[in-house]
Order: C-alpha cells, then structure tokens, then sequence
C-alpha cells in the first residue's frame, strides 16, 4: 500500500459548483468556495453565490 503523499498545503479548494475550477472566493452568507464565476459581487468585497443572493435580494425586497 503506498502512503498518501504529502502534499504542500493545499490550493484554494474546488468551487462548489466547478469541481475542477479554483476558488478564488468565499461566499459571505455561507462561506462555501465558489470561483469567480459562481459569486455576484456586492460591492466593498462582499460577494455571494447565487443561492444566497436570491436568499438576500428576496430578504431585501421584503423590507
Ligand atoms: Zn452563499
Ligand atoms: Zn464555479
């Protein structure tokens, strides 16, 4: 049986949508990775997936 390899540490992890694309951004509601393509940026670095945009655009409108 081989050992696992020691990795360095790892990358951004995957996007939750993209499997074999990098994170590059966190979700500021659930903080789950996504890339870039899978967050709206809310301006002032906040950005959100499109899950929790719905989640906080419909929370928004209800105000
Ligand atoms: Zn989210
Ligand atoms: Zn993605």
């Amino acid at each position: 049986m081989a050992k696992a390899q020691h990795k360095e540490k790892p990358e951004n992890p995957a996007c939750r949508n993209h499997s074999d694309q990098e994170a590059t951004h966190r979700c500021d509601n659930c903080k789950k990775p996504y890339c870039k393509k899978c967050v709206r940026e809310q301006g002032h670095d906040r950005v959100f997936c499109a899950e929790c945009e719905l989640r906080v655009a419909g929370f928004l409108n209800l105000i």
